[in-house]
This record gives C-alpha cells, sequence and structure tokens, in this order.
C-alpha cells in the first residue's frame, strides 16, 4: 500500500482517488523505473509458450516468446533479481534480436513473480539502451517491487472471485437474484435506448411444497439444482437464466419477441417434463412477457407473473403468454 500511494504521489495523482489494479501495477513498474533509473519497465504474466505484458512502460507491444526472452532465463531462478549489466557482452543475449539491432537493449534486471503456492508466474523487469549496474538497494527494491505486484494480483484475482460469489445462487450455482436485478436493468436500459426488444419468462416448479413435504427438504434442494441446470444448459448461450428467489426462476431472453420466445419457452417446459426424475415426476410453469409496449420495468415483470399465474390457474405445466389485447 505505502509504495501505491507514493507512486500515485510520483505519478502526480491525488492520493484520495483509489487506485484500480491496472493504475497499481502502472504506478509500480513506474516505481522500478525510478529506482533501476531505467526507462523501460514491465510486468510479465507468463503461460506456456509467452509472456504476457500485462503492464509496461516505453515498449510497445502485448507479448513476447518465452523461450526467447530475457525474463525467460530471469524465471528459472525464481529466488534471485537477474542483473545482465551488458547485453552485447554476454552469450546468452548477444545475437537477440532486441539487443544486436532495434532497439539496442543493454541491460536488464527481472525479478521472477512468485505466487503464494511457489509458482514462478512472470517477472517485473527493466531495461535500459546503455550498459549499468545496479546496487543492492536498487536489486533489493525490484524484489520487493515483484511481493507488490503478487500481492496485487492475489488481491485482484480474490476480489473477482468475491464478485462472482456475490451474484451465484450457493444452492444452484446459477446467477442469483441480484445478479438478474442487474441485468434486468441493464436489458431494459438497452431495449429503451435501441428499441431492441427482449423477452422475460418467469418460471415457477409446478407442486413443489408437496415434493418437499414428500421426500424431504434435501431431495427438495437437489431436485431445484436439477431443474436449474436443464434450464441453463438447454437455453441458449447469450439468453440469461437466474434463480429469482425459493423454486422460482428467470430467464431474459435479448433480442427476442414473444412469439419466439414461447417456442423457446415450451421447449424447456418440455426438457423438465420429458426429464427422468428418480422420485417423482416434476413440471413447471412459465409466464412470459415481452418488453414490448413496457416503459416501466415493474409493470413487465408483473405482467409476466400474471400470466404465470394464470398457466397454474389452467392447470400448470404450460406456457403462458402476456398480451395487452
Ligand atoms: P405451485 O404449483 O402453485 O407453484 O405450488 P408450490 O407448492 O410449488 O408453491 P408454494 O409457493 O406453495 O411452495 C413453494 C415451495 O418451494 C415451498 C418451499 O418449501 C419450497 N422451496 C422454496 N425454496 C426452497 C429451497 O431452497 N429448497 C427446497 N427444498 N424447497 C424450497
Ligand atoms: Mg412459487
Ligand atoms: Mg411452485
Amino acid at each position: 500500500m505505502a509504495f501505491s500511494l507514493v507512486a500515485q504521489a510520483l505519478a502526480g495523482k491525488s492520493i484520495h482517488e483509489p487506485a484500480n489494479a491496472e493504475q497499481s501495477l502502472q504506478d509500480i513498474i513506474q516505481l522500478a523505473s525510478y529506482i533501476c533509473d531505467a526507462p523501460v519497465a514491465m510486468v510479465t504474466k507468463a503461460d506456456d509458450t509467452e509472456l504476457n505484458l500485462i503492464a509496461k512502460l516505453g515498449i510497445a507491444g502485448h507479448s513476447v516468446l518465452r523461450r526467447e526472452s530475457f525474463c525467460g532465463y530471469a524465471m528459472e531462478a525464481p529466488n534471485a533479481v537477474m542483473v545482465v549489466p551488458d547485453a552485447s557482452l554476454d552469450s546468452r543475449f548477444n545475437t537477440h534480436p532486441m539487443v544486436a539491432s532495434a532497439p539496442g537493449y543493454r541491460f536488464y534486471a527481472g525479478s521472477p513473480l512468485i505466487d503464494p503456492e511457489g509458482f514462478v508466474i512472470g517477472t517485473i523487469c527493466v531495461f535500459d539502451y546503455v550498459p549499468k549496474q545496479l546496487n543492492q538497494k536498487q536489486i533489493d527494491s525490484l524484489q520487493a517491487l515483484s511481493r507488490q505486484v503478487i500481492a496485487m494480483l492475489e488481491l485482484k484475482k480474490l476480489s473477482e472471485q468475491l464478485h462472482l460469489t456475490s451474484l451465484t445462487d450457493a444452492l444452484t450455482g446459477v446467477n442469483n437474484r441480484r445478479a438478474f436485478d442487474q441485468k434486468f436493468e441493464a436489458e431494459f436500459s438497452r431495449w429503451q435506448r435501441t428499441g431492441q426488444p427482449f423477452t422475460l419468462a418467469l418460471i415457477d416448479i409446478d407442486h413443489f411444497k408437496s415434493f418437499n413435504d414428500s421426500f424431504g427438504h434435501a431431495a427438495g434442494d437437489q431436485a431445484l439444482s436439477e431443474v436449474a441446470s436443464l434450464f441453463q444448459q438447454h437455453c441458449r448461450n447469450y439468453d440469461f437464466f437466474a434463480r429469482y428467489g425459493g423454486e422460482e426462476f428467470v430467464l431474459i431472453l435479448p433480442g427476442t419477441d414473444r412469439v419466439s420466445a414461447y417456442k423457446t419457452l415450451e421447449k424447456l417446459r418440455l426438457v423438465v417434463a420429458n426429464h427422468e426424475w428418480p422420485l417423482r415426476q416434476l413440471t413447471v410453469s412459465i409466464g412470459l412477457a415481452s418488453a414490448e409496449k413496457f416503459n416501466d420495468k415493474k409493470h413487465l415483470l408483473e405482467a409476466a407473473d400474471q400470466v404465470l399465474y394464470k398457466a397454474k390457474t389452467q392447470g400448470r405445466n404450460q406456457t403462458g403468454v402476456f398480451s395487452d389485447s
């Protein structure tokens, strides 16, 4: 954190502005560049064949081949900072295209990034066009920065995991109500902005209370998960499926009018009805309404709910479609 604050101050930014992960990495390589007095700095992340430049300063490009890179060598000695004072005098690098011709690098220093499991996942490194040496303080600082990069990347990973968890239903693993609220809001705004229609479907398992009563809550949980996974597997990639709450689910069908949506939902309804349920046959009732003619998402939801209710009263295991006539 201290490094990040210093770097923001150095970069002339207000220290009151919270830095995102990209800005923090950029701050770190800016510091590496200052500390080592080198004009080029980067953070690389390795895959099997390439090193991807996830932050860079004074260099263009997005990746380099691992086997042709300085960093590939640095990663072979994970606990040390690799310093190449003059690449033109080093038999490993003197024929390297970036040494022998443009940009004509001479100096390199790279510190491997070691993740909490002990794996080397990349480097933080600096280059210069003139030969030079680093003193011990500079070497130690570059190594400290490599630990800061790891801390940053771990925080980013954790925050992404948390974000995903906050949008996932714990029982069924599908999108949860919060994720639906966000998507519904986004899709409704898009409809209002572009006039591109979408259809909303509410799905409710039939007689689920009696299923629980007969077979117990744990079997009920399992059946709920199975219904969710059938819908998730059989809906289209661009449809958005979520658990709305209890034994109710919701499907948003972007760019789809109510006629096509009806066909899709009927197929999905039959997938559930024809599934081989081990304890008792399960069915769902569905209510769908197209966003067309609605300028309030609450009313759209109410319309879908209204036809779902009708589908229930008319015998269940069927799809009702809202029509304003
Ligand atoms: P209908 O056909 O009219 O929808 O009848 P229903 O029995 O499905 O509807 P009702 O609203 O009476 O009951 C819903 C049931 O869903 C009751 C509740 O225990 C069950 N349920 C809701 N959430 C869960 C859950 O997370 N796990 C389990 N096992 N059951 C759940
Ligand atoms: Mg219900
Ligand atoms: Mg129900």
